[in-house]
């Protein structure tokens, strides 16, 4: 796939799945903006990706720092050709044990960070009239999981929001899809205590646990000439999980 002269926001992505979707746009030839809340995790992946990237520190809740990252991006490179909305945390536990604070810390990250964020994109966007906006959901966003009642509804959000904007921007050339991985090993599964990675394992007919460059697969496809033709749809990457 040819990225070049295009530009790629992909936020969270110091680490994780958000690091190896940058990467893959690099290799591709694009332009890529690494954002993320983590200031020392931006510069340094950053610095390590093919032909360099532009780094900015940017949490996708504030309002200010999200206009300061499309500023930034203008100024320093033009156009925004995709962006890809991949922050995301977890704070499980059983509803029952659920502080107020975990729910409201997980939604405002994973479901109002990404309205933010597209919101601000799309302006761009409009005027450019083209763009690209992938937002990554979650398997759970589907069929709900015990212990992440708040996690589930921020993703299962994040698809109401990405048929809604699917639906505002189609007549600007702006298409929006939503992946939805299923297991993937990153620093957040890490956190999930053994025997409930064991369960999830023991579902996934495809017989391993998916890695981020399975995910970026999925978002590069979505981001390409290939699926100009696609948008308001979940891509479900999860080995088989959920059949
Ligand atoms: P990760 O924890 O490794 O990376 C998440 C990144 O988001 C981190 O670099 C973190 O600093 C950043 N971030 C957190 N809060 C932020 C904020 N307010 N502003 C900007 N950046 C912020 O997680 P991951 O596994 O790579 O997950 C990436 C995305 O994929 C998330 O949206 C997650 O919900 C989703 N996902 C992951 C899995 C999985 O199995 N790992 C499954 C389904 C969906």
């Amino acid at each position: 796939m040819d990225f070049s002269n295009q530009v790629a926001v992909i936020t969270g992505s110091a680490r994780g799945i958000g690091l190896a979707i940058a990467r893959r746009f690099a290799v591709a030839g694009a332009k890529v903006v690494i954002c993320d809340i983590d200031e020392t995790g931006v510069a340094e992946a950053a610095a390590q990706l093919s032909g360099g990237a532009l780094g900015i520190k940017a949490d996708v809740t504030s309002v200010d720092e999200v206009t300061a990252l499309f500023d930034q991006t203008m100024k320093e490179l033009g156009r925004v050709d995709v962006v890809v909305n991949n922050a995301g945390i977890t704070r499980d536990t059983l509803m029952l044990r659920m502080k107020e604070e975990d729910w409201d810390m997980v939604l405002d990250i994973n479901l109002k960070g990404s309205f933010l964020v597209t919101k601000a994109a799309s302006r761009i966007m409009m005027k450019q009239r083209s763009g690209r906006i992938v937002n990554i959901s979650s398997v759970v966003g589907l069929t709900g999981n015990a212990g992440q009642a708040n996690y589930s509804a921020s993703k299962a959000g994040l698809i109401g929001l990405t048929k809604s904007s699917a639906k505002e921007l189609a007549a600007r050339g702006i298409t929006v899809n939503a992946v939805a991985p299923g297991f993937i090993e990153t620093e957040m599964t890490r956190a999930m205590p053994d025997a409930a990675k064991e369960e999830f394992l023991k579902q996934v007919l495809i017989n391993r646990p998916g890695t981020p460059d399975d995910i970026a697969s999925a978002v590069m496809f979505l981001a390409s000439d290939m699926a100009s033709y696609i948008t308001g749809q979940v891509l479900i990457v999860d080995g088989g999980l959920t059949v």
